[in-house]
Parts: C-alpha cells; structure tokens; sequence
C-alpha cells in the first residue's frame, strides 16, 4: 500500500506561510500532479512530503506509517528534479547503481532453529537489511534502461547526452530502486518544446509500465492535464481544487481554477443577474445555464465564464447573439484564434477550426470587421464577484 496521506498540513517560512492546511489523500497508484503558478506552494510541498523540508504543523502519512521525522532515505521514495542532479564524473551505468550500492534493502532470510532438547530443526523467516550483491545491481539497471530505451548509453558519461537522455538517466536512477512513491518536481522543465512533448508521452507510457504512485509538480496546465489522474490546483499556499482533469476543466470550483486551466483561458465578463434569469452582455440578454438555482444570484455582481471553444460564430438574427468587433486574427493552422473586442471587454478569444469555414467567411475575418457570436448557455460558467466561487458548485 502506497497511500500518502496529507492532514492539515502547514509550512512557515519567517513572514512566509508557503503551504496553508494542505489535507488531502493520494491513493495507492494514483498519479497525482500540484500546479499553480509560482510561489504558489507546490515544491515546498513535495518537499515535505520527500523529508527535505521540516513541516511546521500537521502529519504525513506514508502507506500507513506517520513519517513527520522519519529521514529521506528511510521513506521509501524516489525523488527527480527539474536539473537532472546526475553525477557527471560518473557513467550512466555508474549513475544509476550508485544509489543501488549505497543503500540497504529489506529482505527475508531463512534461519535454522535446533531444539536443544528433541534436535528437531525447523526455519524461521526473519526480516534482515541487506546490501544488494553486484548481480542484483547489474540486473536493476540494465532492466531500468530497457524500460527506458537507454540501454545503448550506459558507458556514457552525462555530458555526452542530450537533454532528454540526461532526463531519462534522472528517471532511471528513480526506478531502479522500486521506490513505493515516485515523486517528479517540474522533470521537463529544461526541454524544449518538442522534447517536453515527447517525454510527456513517454512518462505516460513509464506509468503505464512501472504503475506506482506519483506525485508531479508542475507550472504548466497542460502537463498536469495530460499527466494527472487528479490535479491539485493550488495559489499562495492554498489548495484552490482537487479534481480529475475533466472536472476541473467542466466545473471549476472558482475564477482562479477557470481561468488557469485551459489555453487560451476562458472569457470573463463582469455582469449582473437580471430578474427573468438572464444576464446583459454588451445591451443583449443572454439565457444562463439551466441548471443553475437562480434563487442563489439574482441581482448580484457576477462574473460570466464562456470557453474559446465554446463560442461559435453566428448571424445577428440569431437568438443570444451578440455584437463584437474583431481586433487579431490568429492563424493556427488548424484553427484559428479570433481576438474579439466585445463592448468594454477586450480581447475576448473565440477558436474556430479552420474546417468550419467557408473561403468566404475565411475573407470576412478581418481587423476592425462586425462578428456576431453566441455559446450554448448549459457551457457557460457563473461566478460571485465578491467570493470568486462558482455558483453552480
Ligand atoms: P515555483 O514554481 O517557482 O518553484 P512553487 O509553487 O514550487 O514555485 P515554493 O517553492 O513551494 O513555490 O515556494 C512557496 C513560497 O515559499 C514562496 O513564497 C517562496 O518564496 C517561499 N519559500 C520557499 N522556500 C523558502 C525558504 N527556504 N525560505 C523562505 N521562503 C521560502
């Protein structure tokens, strides 16, 4: 069992209170990721649950065993950071075994009981620590670097690699200890952008494979909703929302959770509830989401969400449809992002996919042109002004 569970969890630096009542519990094999943006928590965190930082108040747990003052390397943990941290006078087979060499492993040993008086021999199995023998070492590795396609670099030292081999060594040398949590602080951070995208894809595949418990951290959204099987989504030391990708993208808890996941972010529009349930947006009366209870926000300062991708172009006779002024045409290839100046609301992005357009209306979308545009009121998102909070949460 490899929960890891977080009890009101605080950690205070002088002034600084960088992780605030952090509860919550990861489950055996669960992939977990912190993001948020930075200052915001998520490697002081890991740190504490790693054992390289003190924890001011509350308890972590570790499979069942409270591990507040348990050492690093008695917490059975395998820890990768942004900068790789490899040894560079040593190969990559050097790299990988040495954590191997230095530690001492639990093991079970058959030990022989004679009876004094009878002479009867039996065994006992006791539990021993034990350093692994070179055999077991050799084994470890060669196996971490077939899981991880780096077999042909291991006489290598770390300088002659690229950035992503160095990453995968970095992995390696986490994996060969079979540690019960793996725990990632931004791993891909140092890639570029097309080296980050192939081992994203690669971490999901290692997951598939080695299926331990993972905690990753990460500033990038995307990352965490490829990566994650729940996110947490965090600001200034607070947990903002714990949710599966799906739901913190569809029901984000508030305006901080909607606007930081998804790219480009969703549109927001200061408003307020009209009386008959609808809400004015530049002089026209939008329908809100049918499922909201409208008794919790009419006549209130409200703040209207709508996704990129959620507003569609349409014609101005359309019911719900309103005016707005396009200002950039971004052209994706497959897409193409439209900049829109919507009353006082600036830079309001709508995607389109470039199938969905005629050659004509492609002319159409130019700077300083009228658009019309309109969204299916069950996708929008309302939220209070004053709390932030979603109302439909
Ligand atoms: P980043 O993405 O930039 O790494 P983060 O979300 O991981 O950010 P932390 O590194 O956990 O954030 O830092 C959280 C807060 O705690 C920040 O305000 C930071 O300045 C502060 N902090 C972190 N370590 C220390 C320290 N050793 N001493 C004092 N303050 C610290």
């Amino acid at each position: 069992m490899s929960d890891v569970i977080l009890k009101n969890v605080y950690k205070v630096f002088d002034d600084v209170t960088a992780v605030n009542n952090f509860s919550m519990e990861i489950k055996d094999k669960e992939f977990i990721v912190f993001v948020g943006p930075s200052g915001c928590g998520k490697t002081t965190t890991l740190r504490m649950i790693a054992g390289l930082e003190k924890i001011t108040a509350g308890e972590v747990y570790i499979g069942d065993k409270l591990v507040n003052f348990v050492q690093p390397k008695d917490r059975d943990i395998a820890m990768v950071f942004q900068n790789y941290a490899l040894y560079p006078h040593m190969t990559v087979y050097k790299n990988m075994a040495f954590s191997l060499k230095m530690r001492k492993f639990l093991d079970e040993k058959k030990v022989k009981k004679v009876n004094k008086k009878t002479g009867e021999i039996t065994y006992e199995t006791k539990k021993v620590m034990r350093k692994l023998t070179k055999d077991e070492i050799d084994q470890k590795v060669r196996e971490a670097a077939r899981l991880l396609e780096i077999e042909d670099y291991l006489q290598r030292k770390p300088k002659a690699l690229s950035g992503g081999q160095r990453q995968r060594v970095a992995i390696g040398r986490a994996i060969v200890r079979n540690p019960k949590v793996f725990l990632m602080d931004e791993p891909l951070s140092n890639l570029d952008a097309k080296l980050r995208n192939q081992m994203r894809a690669e971490l999901i595949l290692l997951r598939q494979r080695i299926n331990t418990t993972f905690i990753y951290v990460t500033h990038d959204q995307t990352e965490a909703m490829t990566l994650g099987d729940r996110i947490v989504i965090m600001k200034d030391g607070f947990i903002q929302q714990i949710g599966t990708p799906n739901e913190v993208f569809n029901h984000p808890k508030n305006i901080f959770v909607a606007s930081f996941i998804g790219t480009p972010q969703m549109n927001l529009f200061d408003t307020k509830v009209n009386k008959d349930g609808t809400v004015t947006i530049n002089e026209t009366s939008i329908s809100l989401n049918p499922e909201l209870k409208l008794d919790s926000c009419v006549g209130k300062d409200v703040v209207l969400g709508i996704r990129p991708e959620h507003m569609k172009i349409c014609k101005a006779e359309d019911q719900n449809a309103v005016k707005g002024v396009i200002s950039v045409v971004e052209s994706m290839g497959s897409s193409i992002h439209l900049h829109i100046d919507i009353g006082d609301v600036n830079n309001v992005i709508i995607i389109i996919p470039t199938a969905e357009l005629s050659a004509a209306e492609l002319v159409d979308l130019k700077y300083g042109n009228d658009i019309y545009v309109k969204w299916e009121p069950k996708l929008s998102h309302l939220f209070d002004s004053e709390t932030t909070n979603n109302f439909m949460n």
